[in-house]
């Protein structure tokens, strides 16, 4: 009975092999597999063999039929992309395919033009690392270990005293510690919240800036980001700081710029107020200047931190932070 259904098994995948139409393929298929096919029936009857011989005939027959269904599928597959290419034909005399050009992220974009105003006004690009410890993240810029200013940024801990850096600030320290005043930095780069809505993810780039000097003073702060609004956005745009709290900065300001959608008058973006909220700034503490080493009564400094995807919405009218990271090309390509 076992040569039985090896001679089919010969048989069948001859005749597969040899199929050279879909019509072939559909008359081999129905002949072994069909409901009255050499195997159905076979499988059908199989009580009729001796006891003894049941099992495992009816293992091996079944193992074929798998095994027939495969081979045909195989086959079918070939002889449809045999016709597809026959179709299809290739004419040598078109023109060759021009390649799709990629362009810049719209947020790398934005980190360009941001590092090419700071640069013309003088500042050094230096990048910080995205794993830092919990030291130059929160202690050095005096956020000690439970102070509840550390509530305001969620955190992910990768152990006690390593971070995922939760802002660029942390270049602030490192900096200062390997440089004496005159500091003039800018430091863009990722950084690393548990936050996810239609305004946060949980990765964003910041810029940090810093500028200390003997006779630094918040009015070199406000020229300088009055400077940067102007020319990132137009120089027609109104700035206004209003007054916050950050732990390595005081005092201590928000700076808003005019609503760029309503020119001012007030609309759903600015919550009818005129005005958009799109950084952090103030003078440095003198906390962060003791921690490392520079001398409080004769350096001051100012910083700032602003948030890149927030000016690009800002500039291009984008809703969705979201929007920059689905990677969604008919998104990504209008910049
Ligand atoms: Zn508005």
């Amino acid at each position: 009975m076992l040569n039985y259904i090896a001679d089919i098994e010969k048989e069948a995948l001859d005749s597969i092999e040899k199929a050279d139409s879909r019509e072939s393929l559909e008359q081999v298929a129905t002949r072994y597999l069909g409901r009255k096919g050499v195997l159905t029936g076979f499988l059908r009857n199989i009580s009729s063999l001796p006891p003894g011989e049941r099992p495992q005939a009816g293992k091996n027959a079944n193992l074929l039929k798998v095994r027939l269904e495969k081979e045909i599928r195989q086959v079918e597959s070939r002889l449809e992309a045999d016709r597809d290419g026959e179709a299809r034909g290739i004419d040598v005399t078109l023109p060759g395919r021009v390649p799709a050009r990629g362009a810049s992220h719209p947020v790398t974009q934005v980190l360009n033009e941001i590092c090419g105003i700071f640069s013309r006004l003088g500042f050094d690009i230096v990048e910080g690392p995205e794993v830092e410890t919990d030291y130059y993240n929160f202690e050095a810029l005096n956020i000690p270990k439970y102070h509840p200013a550390r509530d305001m940024q969620d955190t992910f801990y990768l152990s006690e005293n390593i971070v995922l850096r939760t802002h660029t600030s942390g270049s602030q320290p490192r900096v200062m510690e390997k440089n004496d005043p005159p500091v003039r930095i800018i430091s863009p780069g990722k950084v690393f919240r548990c936050d996810s809505d239609l305004t946060h993810t949980p990765m964003f780039h910041q810029v940090e800036g810093l500028m200390v000097d003997e006779g630094i003073s918040f009015g070199d702060l406000k020229g300088v980001l009055t400077t940067f609004v102007h020319q990132f956005f137009d120089s027609g745009t109104s700035l206004r700081f209003r007054p916050s709290f950050f732990p390595f900065t005081e005092p201590s300001a928000e700076v808003d710029i005019q609503c760029v959608m309503c020119r001012g008058k007030g609309c759903r973006v600015c919550s009818k107020t005129g005005w958009i909220e799109i950084l952090g700034s103030g003078m440095v503490h003198p906390a962060v200047f003791e921690n490392v080493g520079y001398d409080t009564d004769k350096y001051t400094g100012f910083a700032f931190g602003m948030g890149m995807e927030r000016v690009a919405m800002l500039k291009y009218g984008i809703d969705d932070i979201r929007k920059f990271f689905e990677n969604d090309v008919r998104f990504l390509g209008q910049f």
